[in-house]
């Protein structure tokens, strides 16, 4: 439910509100906006009436929130959220560019790719150090010590990190490091970690899983935010359909649908959509196209002798070429990329 409050109501009038809602167990969340006050409320008692609080002194409206989810939606919350990555804006004007390899590994590669991705315009460094893996024989990441190559190359060259969260024991070491902490596809449900990652202050970049409808993301998101954490980062990175030409497909309606309905920021990630780096800028351009806050794509400084991924991940020359078409599309849909710091530009 959201108690909607008059334009002229006071302070006074706001905080009474919110201590009658206290009092009937509830936990209210005011938003200040522009021109009024809107307090979300996750009803404590299901079914419980609130009809009263519209005599209450500056209460306008009182709306029950139609959807599963309460404090994702874009009812609760009718402006944007703006998850703010250690200056890097992410929901706003910009469109954010996360880049970097698949796995960490080793640190002239990470330390190659951040310097490169960062002269082209990226704003984030991505890499795995915790790489969960479909089978137990491939390489499962550097663990803590692709953690300190990261945190190497993010002090080299300014780029906030984000990395991987496998696990909720995990959550506190990837902390130290992370810049967000990304909850992968195949972690998308799982509970105990969406729990543990809500108790932290930190951004959280929530992957839609493989076979997870939108409504199910954004029920997983809920987790985080009713948990405590409200910088949630969502992620489109294809769905798997009985199409197999791609490695999944990418569902780009996901991105207006998810604008509609919720107010955080929802990026793409056309690599592991893709598949194949041949098919990774057109769905960076769709992204842009349809209203993505952003995207998250693999780089690699040689793809060719990649861990992990090499077959979708972008060459130091081809990520440029992309950011030159991305730069193009972004000015005309209005959503501006920082500038190019490359030698010869
Ligand atoms: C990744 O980003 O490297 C990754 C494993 O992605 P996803 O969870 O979307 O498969
Ligand atoms: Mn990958």
């Amino acid at each position: 439910m959201i108690v909607v409050m008059k334009s002229d109501a006071t302070m006074a009038d706001i905080s009474g509100v919110v201590k009658a809602l206290e009092s009937m167990g509830c936990k209210p969340h005011p938003t200040r906006g522009a021109d009024r006050t809107v307090i979300g409320v996750v009803d404590a008692r299901q079914g419980a009436d609130f009809s009263h609080l519209e005599g209450a002194p500056g209460v306008e409206q009182v709306i029950p929130i139609t959807k599963a989810y309460k404090m994702v939606s874009r009812e609760f919350r009718p402006q944007n959220t703006i998850v703010n990555v250690n200056g890097v804006a992410v929901g706003g004007d910009r469109f954010v560019v996360m880049a970097g390899p698949c796995a960490v590994e080793n640190r002239e590669q990470v330390l190659t790719a951040a310097r490169a991705v960062r002269d082209a315009g990226a704003s984030i460094l991505r890499g795995g150090a915790f790489k969960p893996r479909t089978s137990p024989y491939s390489f499962q990441g550097l663990g803590e010590e692709g953690l300190r190559i990261l945190l190497a190359a993010k002090r080299e060259t300014g780029l906030p990190v984000v990395t991987e969260v496998i696990s909720p024991e995990l959550v506190p070491l990837v902390s130290e490091y992370a810049d967000i902490l990304q909850i992968g596809a195949r972690n998308m449900q799982n509970y105990a970690l969406l729990e543990a990652c809500g108790k932290i202050r930190k951004p959280v970049l929530l992957k839609r899983g493989m076979m997870s409808t939108v409504e199910e993301l954004l029920m997983a998101a809920e987790y985080i935010l009713s948990n405590g954490n409200q910088q949630v980062i969502l992620c489109e990175r294809g769905i798997r359909t009985f199409e197999n030409s791609t490695r999944n497909t990418l569902d780009i309606s996901a991105v207006p649908v998810i604008k509609r309905n919720s107010h955080l920021p929802i990026i793409v990630d056309p690599s592991h959509a893709a598949g194949h780096t041949d098919f990774v800028i057109p769905l960076a351009l769709a992204a842009v196209a349809a209203g993505a806050d952003g995207i998250i794509v693999e780089v690699h400084p040689c793809p060719e002798t990649a861990w992990c991924d090499g077959v979708q991940s972008l060459s130091l020359h081809k990520f440029e070429e992309m950011m030159d078409k991305i730069r193009l599309l972004a000015d005309a849909m209005g959503r501006s990329l920082p500038a190019v710091t490359r030698a010869g530009s």
